[in-house]
């Protein structure tokens, strides 16, 4: 645990660790924007972003920008462990994009009592404390009303 004092209102949500796979996919993220690894070969959408195509194990591999909408496929909010960086429990969610990839991330924006399976969602960028940001998820407004 860290003893530094965080100024009020500052991000506090942890920094991304990853890969050096998916180093374009997190400095796209700090961009605002939501990038995806294809295949050049076959053309295939693979997340999370790996040295080989899982379908055809071509190594050749291209970035493309994703379009950030989807639908949620199963969400949990973790309340034990209590979640390090977050002062209530996020919600963890199974993303499934329009590009036909899954991805875990969190839902923003959304009572827990109001969180339900199979609403549209788009991405937004949740700044971090080391001043990068995450992928998140909000409903897609006017969609999930009633
Ligand atoms: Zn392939």
């Amino acid at each position: 645990m860290s003893s530094n004092q965080t100024p009020p209102g500052a991000p506090t949500r942890p920094d991304p660790v990853f890969t050096p796979d998916a180093i374009f996919f997190w400095e796209g993220a700090a961009r605002g924007e939501l990038l995806g690894q294809r295949c050049a070969d076959c053309r295939k959408i693979a997340f999370p972003p790996r040295p080989m195509c899982p379908a055809c194990h071509s190594v050749r591999r291209e970035t493309v920008k994703l379009s950030g909408r989807g639908t949620v496929a199963s969400w949990v909010i973790p309340r034990h462990p209590a979640p390090i960086g977050f002062p209530e429990a996020p919600i963890v969610a199974l993303i499934e994009l329009e590009e036909g990839i899954r991805m875990v991330s969190n839902v923003i924006d959304v009572a827990p009592a109001d969180m339900k399976g199979g609403i549209a969602v788009e991405v937004r960028f949740a700044p971090t404390r080391g001043g990068k940001a995450v992928p998140v998820f909000a409903p897609v407004k006017g969609v999930a009303r009633g």
